[in-house]
């Protein structure tokens, strides 16, 4: 049973960066995105999401379906994705004119839907036939799950129950072909499963429930399937053998012990796993999910946040094996990675979960937006240098800059909704105990009726004020990366009853909470079992990792820091990438004798060094002022 749940999106106002963030989303990020589903800009990608519901519409009515269907085959979940984070837009400011394009989204996606409840354009489109043939790679419950998400988040936030009535009859569709009626098989890509318990908590249709416990139980357990449907049908990517790994379906789930396979999938089941674990008590699969997280956490995951250490796939690899420069680091992951967190929080509350999300959030997800939101990454490797990202073999898919959209458009609009319902990751509650897993400034309402202010200029000023007005217990995290923390109660310093990494406080009337974090910029080592990484070094502050860029200290590989004297911490430069503090940290550069950079490809002349700064700035805003080099990991 959950310890503490997600609060509403509605009850959490947000201010200071978090606020920017969400502000950018809503006038950048989300017209945007809807012109692209549009194809209204030149130059972009073209997406034809949108034009894919109208044309699905007309050849269900039995009218041409002009220029018919295109795009992958989950391109649905394009408009999923943007609709979702339009509700969550929505909660934060009313916007006349996006309401009227969602109204008017939600009416393409109904018409989309055939009498039966099956909702998929491509197979309505075309290969009507081929429904429900290919749940390997066909994505057709992929699609559903964000259109289910989509339902939910515009149910939540505006009590507009439309799409989600159009999704209950989509879930009921899927429930009599695999439940009732017995049909074979488990979707390759998870998603609904996840989704399936967000409608079951915001329809009471238990049906949704049976669906997601089918999906996830009978996940796996049988080796025979993707080669039977690979015979009896069509595939898009066949002739390939390690499906099974790949989509997570080499075992039943509660037998898995490694996170393998196309890292967003993975991380979208873990996630179903971990919130179907905490809804109905089941202890073996909160046991899988812990072990899985284990082995996401110790062994396979960057200093960033970011998983997914190849491009082969998209996939986990073996232990230790975190290339910086051929990272995949898929920014979908990182936030699935925050889904698979806090789902594991409703179940125990541990500072270790809200830490890894905090940090998957301040750096991977957030580096995956320029700045200004106008263009985003997909993959977020810890090393680049021009002229080989993205150009020579291997290095292909790490692009030095960012692209305005992809043919593969999943992760723009997921960085979209997953900011607008940051406050659902940032605070839980349980009856009169209100948590706060993130510090994220603005006001919170708790449905026991208590009231919180958070103050403060997170992630750069480690400082959180908090006044709570209400009785209760409010149960502040203490993060793992803080070494000296102090905590003031109503001015008086105190010490709390600490759980697990969060201190326990109990509050009555109006009770004001302080917080004081480690400001100390970290020198971070990594493991000597990651190749390529022994002797290297990265920098930390608070959550945020820092990057060294070439705009900033030119030729970055020639650099080597001294990690024995302690960086600089910077004032807050509100010009600089949005506002910013920067490290600085003492280096040395390798120079030629008259100080300029040694020529030739190998010499054997003495090394010379000198002197110099080397300046670093936080990983997400890093590609925000032109193509250079950039490093997290640095030679010391
Ligand atoms: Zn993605």
């Amino acid at each position: 049973m959950k310890v503490q749940r997600q609060i509403s999106v509605r009850a959490y106002e947000s201010e200071g960066f978090i606020s920017r963030v969400q502000r950018c989303i809503r006038e950048s990020v989300i017209p945007y995105q809807y012109q692209v589903l549009w194809d209204r800009i030149p130059g972009v990608e073209k997406s034809h999401a949108a034009m894919n519901f109208v044309n699905a519409g007309r050849a269900l009515r039995g009218e041409d379906p002009g220029d018919g269907f295109y795009g992958m085959v989950f391109q649905d979940s394009d408009v999923a994705k943007w609709l979702e984070a339009a509700a969550f837009a929505l909660a934060a400011a009313p916007d006349g004119e996006l309401e009227k394009q969602v109204e008017e989204m939600i009416s393409l996606v109904g018409g989309a839907q055939d009498e039966d409840g099956y909702l998929d354009t491509r197979f309505t489109i075309t290969d009507r036939d081929k429904r429900w043939t290919n749940l390997r790679e066909a994505h057709e419950m992929y699609c559903a799950g964000h259109m289910m998400e989509a339902a939910c988040a515009r149910f939540e936030v505006s009590g507009d129950d439309r799409l989600l009535k159009i999704m209950e009859k989509n879930a009921e569709h899927i429930y009599r072909r695999f439940v009732e009626q017995g049909a074979e098989g488990w979707p390759g890509h998870p998603e609904i499963e996840l989704a399936l318990l967000k409608m079951y908590r915001a329809t009471g249709n238990r049906h949704c429930l049976e669906l997601c416990r089918h999906l996830i139980d009978v996940r796996g357990t049988d080796p025979g399937f993707y080669a039977r449907e690979e015979e009896r049908g069509w595939n898009v990517w066949g002739g390939w053998d390690g499906h099974a790994e790949y989509t997570q379906a080499h075992a039943p789930v509660r037998e898995q012990t490694d996170a393998v396979g196309h890292a967003v999938r993975a991380v979208y089941l873990y996630t179903a796993m971990a919130d179907l674990a905490a809804e109905t008590g089941d202890e073996t699969l909160l046991a899988a999910c812990r072990r899985l997280w284990e082995s996401i956490i110790r062994r396979r995951m960057y200093v960033t946040g970011g998983i997914g250490s190849t491009v082969q796939g998209e996939a986990f690899t073996e232990d230790y094996d975190l290339p910086p420069d051929t990272a995949y680091a898929e920014t979908c992951a990182s936030i699935g990675l925050m889904f698979f967190a806090s789902r594991l929080l409703e179940n125990e509350v541990k500072a270790e979960y809200a830490d890894v999300m905090e940090l998957a959030f301040h750096n991977t997800v957030l580096a995956g937006m320029q700045l200004d939101g106008k263009r985003f990454f997909y993959v977020n490797p810890l090393e680049v240098d021009p002229g080989i990202s993205g150009v020579a073999a291997g290095h292909r898919h790490v692009l030095p800059s960012r692209p305005g959209w992809y043919p593969c458009a999943c992760c723009p609009p997921n960085v979209a909704r997953l900011v607008g319902s940051i406050g659902k990751y940032a605070y839980g509650e349980n009856g009169d105990t209100a948590f706060c897993h993130l510090f994220a400034a603005g006001r919170v309402r708790f449905d026991n009726g208590m009231e919180l202010t958070c103050e403060t200029g997170y992630p750069y000023e480690l400082r959180v004020s908090y006044t709570a007005r209400g009785e209760g217990t409010l149960a502040v995290r203490l993060p793992g990366w803080s070494r000296k923390t102090l905590l003031r109660v109503n001015g008086s310093e105190i010490r709390p009853e600490v759980r697990d990494g969060y201190a326990y406080l109990p509050v009555s009337g109006e009770t004001k909470v302080e917080l004081e974090l480690d400001g100390e910029p970290k020198v971070i080592r990594p493991s000597v079992k990651i190749p390529r990484l022994a002797g290297m070094a990265a920098l930390k502050r608070g959550p945020l990792c820092y990057c060294f860029e070439g705009v900033d200290n030119g030729r970055v590989r020639a650099l080597r820091l001294n990690t024995k004297k302690a960086p600089r911490v910077s004032e807050f430069q509100p010009e600089l990438l949005g506002g910013t503090v920067t490290l600085t940290a003492e280096a040395s550069r390798i120079v030629d004798t008259d100080g300029s950079e040694p020529a030739g490809l190998y010499s054997d002349a003495p090394e010379r060094t000198e002197p110099c700064e080397a300046v670093a700035v936080p990983y997400y805003a890093w590609g925000n002022r032109g193509e250079n080099e950039m490093r997290v990991w640095m030679n010391t």
